[in-house]
């Protein structure tokens, strides 16, 4: 049975147990409690406390399926720490099926929030304050946005060695080299001293079984490692993670019907044709050429274009 807090005290929490819990982040306009669901599992043996938050941006869906599938696998006996799993961060936002919050305002651009400040900053606060600050390590789960698709890939500040090897052990197709910004929640964490990768899983309002697994598998090699969980690591992939040192978004610079002629995963070569807009006759209007030679990180599958529309988010790979 769930039961509801206004404070995330961790300290209450049994030793080997696992408890699955409401808290109270702030107060609707009923007066009623908005709840952000949590999972804890305490081990039978202290250690760090290992957040993984999932949903920050409403509709990125892939996050709460390696949740649930994390942890019909983890007994607490196994477990030397504390897993704090924060199934949706964005309730609101979840409700609503979107990105945002309920002022349409981007929970990740606005971190660590505002005690005083407009709903989605004081909303981000007591977040922050409430939850995210008791971590030692921080697991930020995310997915594309509306209209694009992902490979599974990571941000992390590969300038940094332990969040290096955190995003090394997840095992993703690519990590991307991006140090945190201060508005997120990467970048709040971070700047908190909270070693910190957001993992992309895919594409946003689905579940994608290949790369649910393969997140859930990766954070169990990263929880073995840091001594957390007490079990023989998962195997690891014969495939390394292609490395990016930098990645920039090519975006249209007219509307139209966008058709988008590379793949996820793809490496190309500058000059190679990446995208097509045709007016809505079907006449081909323009040609979008890559700039730089690169892998294709993300991409739009939204054919429907205005000018500035993105078309795909190319990767720098390292060394090159
Ligand atoms: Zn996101």
């Amino acid at each position: 049975m769930e039961e509801f807090h206004k404070i995330l005290d961790l300290d209450k929490v049994e030793k080997s147990s696992m408890k699955k819990l409401w808290l109270e982040i702030i107060r609707d306009s009923l007066h009623k409690p908005i709840p952000v669901p949590i999972t804890v599992v305490k081990g039978a043996q202290p250690g760090p406390v290992v957040g993984i938050t999932a949903a920050l941006h409403g509709d990125e869906i892939n996050g709460i399926g390696v949740l649930h599938r994390f942890l019909e696998k983890v007994n607490p006996k196994n477990i030397k720490g504390t897993l704090v799993c924060v199934h949706v961060a964005n309730v609101p936002g979840y409700r609503k099926k979107i990105r945002a919050f309920t002022d349409r305002v981007d929970l990740n651009h606005i971190m660590p929030g505002k005690k005083n400040g407009n709903t989605a900053e004081v909303y981000a606060y007591q977040l922050f304050n409430k939850v995210i600050k008791q971590f030692d390590y921080l697991l930020d789960l995310h997915t594309a946005s509306k209209g694009r698709q992902n490979t599974l890939y990571i941000r992390a500040d590969m300038d940094n060695k332990l969040v290096a090897r955190m995003a090394k052990l997840i095992g993703p197709e690519i990590i991307l080299h991006n140090p945190p910004n201060d508005k997120t929640l990467r970048g709040a964490a971070s700047k908190a001293g909270i070693p910190s990768i957001t993992i992309e899983v895919g594409n946003p309002s689905r579940f994608q079984e290949r790369y649910i697994k393969k997140t859930v598998t990766g954070i169990r090699a990263l929880l073995c490692d840091i001594g957390v969980l007490i079990a023989p690591p998962p195997a690891k992939s014969a495939e390394r993670p292609i490395r990016c040192r930098n990645s920039k978004w090519i975006y249209t610079d007219s509307g139209g019907i966008l058709e988008v002629k590379v793949d996820l995963g793809e490496k190309i070569k500058k000059g190679d044709l990446i995208a097509t807009i045709r007016n809505i006759f079907g006449d081909l209007v323009i040609e979008y050429r890559c700039p730089f030679d690169g892998i294709v990180i993300g991409r739009s599958f939204d054919p429907v274009a205005e000018s500035g529309a993105r078309i795909i988010h190319l990767g720098l790979r390292d060394g090159k």
